[in-house]
């Protein structure tokens, strides 16, 4: 019987990515990771550091700030960030997966030119909303309301169990509309009525 290795499947570049990113885990992670978690705190440079490595949003078009690698790479540098820390590879997985990758596939020329290239620096730190405090995950059931009113959108709601949400620039929230349509939205955090409150010990 032949046995394949992964390491066979693996391209040099898509091998030279992920021993990059597994040397950069064990000199900047964890060293540090534990020390916040006990303290409580998060590590935000390491979104910039990030960054400047090309780890967020990776497979997104370098015309949007993007390092334009496929996804498998991407695959292998979330891989190397989970082998570190979880929440920091949460950080970044939401960022790239479910911030970049809905406002590039979704968004229009100008919200992508406006937020993309930002969010790829970790200048910007975005969250997405989805998660519901009676509902969870389920989007059927969704509350969150997205209304017309006077030429402005109204949206109601609350999410619950969002990552990077306490320390987010903006959000992408998903709303049912009228017509009970689910509806995702770019929120940025001045907006009027929006709050991002960290949760308790006790869960609120
Ligand atoms: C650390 C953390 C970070 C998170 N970050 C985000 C975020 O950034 N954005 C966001 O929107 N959400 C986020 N969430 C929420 C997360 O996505 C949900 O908690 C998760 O998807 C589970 O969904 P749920 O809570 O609705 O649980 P459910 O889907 O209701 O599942 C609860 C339990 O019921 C079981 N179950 C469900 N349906 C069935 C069925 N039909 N038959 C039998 N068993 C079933 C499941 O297996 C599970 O054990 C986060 C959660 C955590 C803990």
């Amino acid at each position: 019987m032949t046995t394949t290795k992964i390491d066979d499947l693996l391209t040099e570049d898509q091998k030279l990515i992920r021993d990059s990113v597994r040397d950069w885990v064990n000199r900047n992670v964890k060293p540090i990771i534990d020390d916040y978690a006990q303290n409580h705190r998060y590590p935000e440079h390491l979104m910039k550091e990030m960054g400047e490595l090309g780890l967020l949003g990776p497979f997104i078009p370098e015309e949007y700030g993007g390092a334009g690698l496929d996804q498998i790479s991407y695959g292998l540098i979330m891989q190397e960030l989970e082998a570190g820390d979880s929440s920091i590879r949460s950080s970044a997985s939401v960022q790239s997966s479910l911030v970049m990758y809905p406002i590039y596939y979704f968004g229009n020329e100008e919200q992508k030119k406006k937020y993309l290239p930002k969010l790829a620096t970790g200048e910007m730190i975005g969250c997405f909303g989805l998660t519901e405090p009676n509902h969870g995950s389920d989007p059927g059931s969704m509350e969150t309301k997205l209304s017309k009113q006077n030429g402005n959108y109204i949206l109601n709601g609350a999410k619950m169990w969002i990552t990077n949400s306490p320390i987010a620039d903006i959000a992408v929230v998903w709303a049912k509309d009228d017509e009970g349509k689910i509806r995702g939205l770019i929120v940025e955090k001045d907006m009027r009525g929006f709050s991002a409150p960290e949760i308790s010990k006790n869960g609120h």
